[in-house]
């Protein structure tokens, strides 16, 4: 197999840093606005498209929580998810763990149980139809208050025995500069006192302290972004050493401007430095690729090996949360697949 695109299309793959609503298709944002009669900025499917030309996070959130407010029902949630879950079985993507923002929801007068019902249901069906693995992590805003964090776990704490196995973890995403992790230090820690996985965003846009303070103050397992932590070397040490996993969106910090062209981009530095770097796409639907376009992007911009590709490949079950026993086959076909 000499095709660098055969060979990313059939290693298998986890996704560990996809918000479920930046899945949210044009196509789809229309249909569901109809069907619930809500009034969209955009006159067409071709206007969503061409509003896509972002300048920072910012300008990229605006139509984020614009898009969003298309979903109102369990029904919503589930089409939106299940509709994921087809081009990520397509991608031969074995197991996601899938962020969601309730309080982007609820502030709408959506209630928190069709939010978990709709996206959890599709979940459930793509393991019983596909051997498919799905976990949900409930991710804080972070433009909001710590409170507006605690009442969030406390209305989903409630839900957690019917999803149990499903719902793992906490995170931490929208807009990073002026939020820094410090601010959430008490709801993460109510977290990891119940059990719950946690991870942050931290260095896309904001600095190196960031992902320190994500690391030290939320105690993240995984860093989602963490690329300016680059800019630090005694933290890149320390990143190495404890092999906390990065999840690192390539086609995202394009668009978003982190980048200005993926030639520059430093994923490929930081596997070669020794960091447990793994490929995500973020929110495909805004940034142009699901998670194979991403890995053929990066591959293309920044000449990565077959080797490489595989590694980051078993970076994705390593850094994901599942069990050693549940993480073996995937790597084992890895192997496989590598050493033909
Ligand atoms: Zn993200």
């Amino acid at each position: 197999m000499t095709d660098p695109r055969e060979f990313i299309h059939r290693l298998p793959k986890a996704e560990l840093h996809l918000h479920i609503e930046g899945s949210l298709e044009p196509e789809m944002m229309f249909a569901l606005a109809r069907k619930n009669g809500i009034a969209l900025p955009y006159a067409s499917v071709e206007a969503v498209r061409a509003a896509y030309d972002f300048s920072d996070l910012q300008s990229f959130l605006d139509l984020y929580y614009a898009g969003a407010a298309v979903l109102r029902t369990e029904r919503d949630f589930y089409e939106l998810t299940a509709a994921y879950l087809r081009r990520a079985i397509a991608d031969e993507v074995r197991h996601a763990e899938l962020f969601f923002d309730p309080q982007t929801h609820t502030a709408r007068g959506v209630p928190l149980a069709a939010v978990f019902a709709g996206i959890a249901g599709a979940l459930r069906q793509a393991r019983a139809e596909h051997g498919f693995s799905g976990r949900m992590i409930l991710c804080f805003l972070r433009h909001l208050s710590e409170a507006e964090a605690f009442a969030t776990l406390d209305a989903a704490l409630p839900l957690r025995a019917e999803y149990a196995g499903l719902w793992i973890g906490v995170g931490l995403d929208s807009g990073e500069l002026g939020n820094p992790p410090e601010k959430f230090a008490g709801v993460f820690a109510r977290a990891r006192d119940l059990g719950l996985r946690v991870v942050a965003h931290a260095g896309e846009e904001g600095p190196p302290a960031y992902v320190r303070g994500a690391l030290d103050a939320l105690e993240a397992e995984r860093i989602d972004h963490g690329v300016r932590a680059e800019e630090d070397p005694a933290l890149l040490r320390r990143l190495v050493e404890t092999q906390t996993p990065l999840t690192v969106c390539p086609l995202s910090n394009l668009k978003l401007r982190v980048v200005k062209d993926l030639r520059e981009h430093n994923l490929a530095r930081l596997l070669r430095a020794g960091l447990c770097v793994t490929l995500n796409s973020d929110d495909p639907a805004y940034f142009g690729g699901y998670l194979n376009a991403n890995f053929i992007a990066a591959a293309e911009a920044l000449a990565l090996s077959r080797d490489e590709l595989a590694a980051l490949a078993r970076n994705s079950f390593r850094a994901s949360f599942v069990s050693e026993a549940e993480r073996r086959p995937w790597l084992d076909e890895i192997d496989a697949l590598a050493a033909r």
